[in-house]
């Protein structure tokens, strides 16, 4: 069989995919070129806490200036990095740069908040990625407790055990772990349970959903129950109207994400904001 899957292959492997092979390969150097040129920037959106209005976190989100195409979103390159290991060099980029900057913010003396960073697959399975993360903490004097990672249930499950273990070991320095975009994914309860997370952040389609009809906006409160039922902190992302803050607020959701709030913002703005001690409250 697997000789016949090897035939088929080749008859399938056509010209377009040749080009696109090469478009990819084209991509990786980019992307090392970009890193190695500077051209990556981290923005910054805050969490705020629903019950106080008070800003308690910043989720670092890469951007791409290019030179010549102006400002690209991660999910315009982020795949592309996730399938070569350009991403394991991003990502130590952008944890490395993350707790520079949560220093120098600690330095001026900012209100302290943690940093979220999304972790993709590859970096989680990689065999270093807690010896670096640990080493990139020490060097920056940073404490542990102010960094959370994110990872996507898909994440976790290429290879649970491993997971798990990397996972432990973040947990034992104090850094916590959250479940992104709950729901979208293909987990069953039975893998949540194993996984060792401290929050979990509603996929912002779901927010989406909370203003509609009956059946649709139960989720959110049954993702928010069954969190709470599990002692794990909630994350709604994605608020971006009044009303579905006042709703998330009464389905006791703890924390929110949103432009309602705030967009992911450069540095320099996030300063600001926190200088200024603005909170949220609707
Ligand atoms: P994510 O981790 O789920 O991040 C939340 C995304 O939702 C961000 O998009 C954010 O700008 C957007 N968002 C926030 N509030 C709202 C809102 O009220 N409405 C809407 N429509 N969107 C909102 P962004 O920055 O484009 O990032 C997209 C994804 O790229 C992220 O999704 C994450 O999966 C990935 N990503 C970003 N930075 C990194 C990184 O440093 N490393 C890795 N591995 N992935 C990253
Ligand atoms: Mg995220
Ligand atoms: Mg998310
Ligand atoms: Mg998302």
């Amino acid at each position: 069989v697997a000789k016949e899957n090897a035939k088929n292959c080749y008859a399938l492997y056509t010209p377009e995919m040749h080009e696109k092979s090469l478009k990819f390969l084209d991509m990786e150097k980019d992307l090392r070129n970009a890193l190695s040129n500077k051209e990556f920037i981290l923005y910054y959106q805050p969490l705020i806490n629903l019950k106080t209005g008070k800003i308690i976190g910043l989720e670092a989100l890469i951007r791409w200036l290019h030179p010549k195409k102006g400002m690209i979103a991660p999910n315009e390159f982020i795949p592309f990095a996730e399938g070569s290991s350009a991403i394991i060099d991003i990502g130590e980029w952008v944890i490395h740069e993350a707790c520079r900057q949560l220093k120098q913010w600690y330095d001026m003396g900012l209100p302290q908040v943690y940093i979220a960073i999304n972790l993709s697959a590859r970096q989680l399975r990689h065999q270093d990625i807690t010896d670096k993360i640990i080493h990139i903490v020490n060097e920056m004097g940073i404490d542990g407790g102010n960094l959370l990672f994110e990872i996507t249930e898909n994440v976790a499950m290429h290879d649970l055990r491993q997971s798990i273990h990397t996972l432990n070991m973040l947990k034992s320095v104090n850094m916590r772990i959250a479940l992104d975009d709950f729901g979208t994914g293909y987990s069953s309860l039975n893998y949540l349970k194993k996984l060792p997370i401290d929050m979990i952040k509603i996929d912002k389609s779901f927010v989406q959903d909370i203003t509609k009809h009956h059946d649709e906006k139960f989720i959110a409160k049954t993702i928010i129950d069954l969190a709470h039922n599990m002692d794990v902190i909630v994350t709604a992302e994605g608020i971006e109207t009044e009303n579905q803050y006042k709703i998330l607020r009464e389905y006791d959701c703890d924390l929110g994400q949103g432009y309602l709030f705030s967009k992911p913002l450069p540095a320099e703005e996030i300063e600001e904001l926190l200088l200024s001690g603005k909170g949220f409250t609707v």
